[in-house]
């Protein structure tokens, strides 16, 4: 018959074509029982691996997580917080109480003052109108912050289920594989089954006081650069190390070129110093403004790299962004994925960022 072949372990329909969605199988039998790649992966090597969805699959998710009584971990990149933070997660959760990891804290750099940081990421989450039961700082790469996340999950699920849910890369899949390697008994194989009545797969991880935590597909937001790149140049856009910040003395009528990938422009305002925040891996490159335009034109997918020449095309073709960077007051300009530049404010200035359509930009209070 045609009927749609589903993931004996997960239930969602298997796909040979998308090894990044939700039931991908590398070869595809035309029947008998067959598991998609990803609940292989956790029934032979307790070990969660990235899904994703796009956007309407996720709210359909999120629906069924409201009618539910849950606590929701909320997990979000301080690196690119904006691009990866779920805005619309409230109508969707209902009542259900909501716990805010923020992952990848051991980017900024070591001297960074986390009390500030903590409040910056309270005031942003108010803003968005997220209703948050407590924030957690960590680190799912470095162990930081997971006595904390696990202490507020005991002491606020009662009879709730723990769902996990986040964009892509946010480091879902670490904070969960941390979880089963500390928390779970390793003997046991883990369970992959369906939540009664749901249509998207959510995997069960237990835990060893008897509870579970249910790892959900990761959402795809086209906004976010890391989604843009190929998976060559997205390892050369994530940091992997803290964040070493480079400080530019600019005049105005300067431009500064991030790779090949973004361009900042200085366009006028008193000579002061703007630093920027991106991956180490990526080279900057100075130039003047009036020659800028000739210069990429010239040099884009050479010496201005990542992209390589033979993936430009792939790439939408940049938008202007341009803000007033008002006086006292340091503002970054954010660029989601890529990182930001931060405007330290001396005096006012008139500033640019070029980045391809559909990437977000915004001007925001600084975070470090
Ligand atoms: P998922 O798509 O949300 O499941 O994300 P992954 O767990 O696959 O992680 C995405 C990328 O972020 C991988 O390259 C991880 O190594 C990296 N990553 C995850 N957690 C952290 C963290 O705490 N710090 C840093 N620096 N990188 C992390």
């Amino acid at each position: 018959g045609s009927a749609v072949l589903r993931c004996s372990g997960c239930g969602a329909p298997l796909q040979t074509e998308d090894p990044a969605g939700i039931g991908y199988i590398p070869m595809l039998k035309e029947e008998g029982a067959q598991i998609c790649r990803r609940c292989f992966r956790i029934k032979n090597y307790n070990e969660v691996a990235s899904v994703a969805v796009n956007q309407d699959e996720f709210l359909r998710m999120l629906g069924q997580i409201g009618d539910r009584k849950a606590l929701v971990i909320h997990i979000v990149d301080l690196f690119d917080f904006e691009g990866s933070v779920i805005t619309g997660l409230q109508r969707f959760v209902g009542s259900n109480p909501v716990i805010l990891a923020v992952n990848k804290i051991d980017l900024l750099p070591k001297v960074t003052n986390w009390n500030k940081v903590r409040n910056w990421v309270q005031k942003q989450s108010k803003e968005l109108g997220l209703k948050t039961e407590e924030i957690i700082l960590c680190s799912a790469k470095k162990n930081i912050g997971f006595d904390r996340l696990l202490q507020e999950v005991a002491d606020r699920r009662g009879d709730r289920d723990v769902y996990v849910v986040g964009a892509t890369n946010v480091g879902k899949s670490t904070l969960i594989n941390r979880l089963i390697t500390d928390y779970s008994d390793l003997d046991e194989e883990l369970t992959v089954s369906r939540y009664p009545g749901t249509t998207l797969d959510m995997v069960n991880i237990p835990l060893d006081d008897g509870h579970y935590i249910v790892d959900t597909p990761g959402i795809v937001y086209p906004s976010r650069y890391t989604e843009l790149v190929t998976p060559g140049d997205l390892v050369k856009i994530m940091p992997e190390k803290p964040l070493k910040p480079a400080v530019y003395q600019l005049n105005e009528g300067q431009t500064l070129f991030i790779g090949g990938l973004a361009r900042f422009d200085f366009i006028a305002g008193e000579h002061q110093s703007f630093t920027f925040y991106t991956s180490g891996t990526l080279k900057l490159h100075r130039t003047k403004l009036g020659r800028a335009d000739e210069l990429y034109a010239e040099h884009v997918g050479e010496m201005l790299t990542p992209p390589s020449r033979e993936h430009m095309e792939d790439l939408p073709a940049w938008t202007r962004h341009e803000f007033r960077v008002p006086k006292g007051g340091a503002q970054d300009l954010f660029i989601s994925g890529l990182g930001w530049i931060r405007a330290n404010g001396q005096s006012g200035a008139k500033v640019a960022v070029h980045a391809p359509k559909g990437v977000k930009v915004i001007m925001r209070g600084s975070l470090v």
